[in-house]
């Protein structure tokens, strides 16, 4: 019986600090200090008031995924700071009034916080 192909046990190692693992391209610690970066670059491009109600809409459950989208990853709902409105939001662009405006709104860093923390793949995020 030949069933079940077991896949060889191809030794991987992590991109960033050569340390064998099991699989993907860099171990846990390794991956989570990317993603550290990562959001850290996104905050970056927001004022310390936005970054602080991102981080709180985020904190309070207020960012609600929607659905995968093909050409600009995750969608969210996002509830408005005094609770009356909802936005779709995604990391390039957010449907509040702000954001309709062209204007980068807290919901965007929000968006993009939370695309970064949910990344699987880091090897595939350029
Ligand atoms: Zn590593
Ligand atoms: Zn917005």
């Amino acid at each position: 019986m030949s069933n079940a192909t077991a896949t060889p046990a191809a030794e991987a190692r992590c991109l960033r600090c050569g340390r064998k693992i099991k699989t993907g391209s860099y171990g846990p610690k390794c991956a989570a200090k990317i993603r550290q970066a990562a959001i850290a670059e996104a905050r970056a491009d927001f004022t310390p008031d936005q970054q602080a109600k991102a981080e709180e809409l985020i904190r309070d459950g207020g960012l609600v995924p929607v659905r995968a989208t093909a050409r600009n990853g995750n969608l969210f709902r996002a509830v408005s700071s005094k609770g009356d409105a909802t936005y779709l939001v995604t990391a390039h662009g957010c449907g509040c009034r702000a954001g309709v405006q062209g204007r980068r709104c807290y919901h965007l860093l929000a968006a993009r916080t939370l695309a970064i923390a949910s990344r699987r793949s880091l090897a595939k995020a350029a």
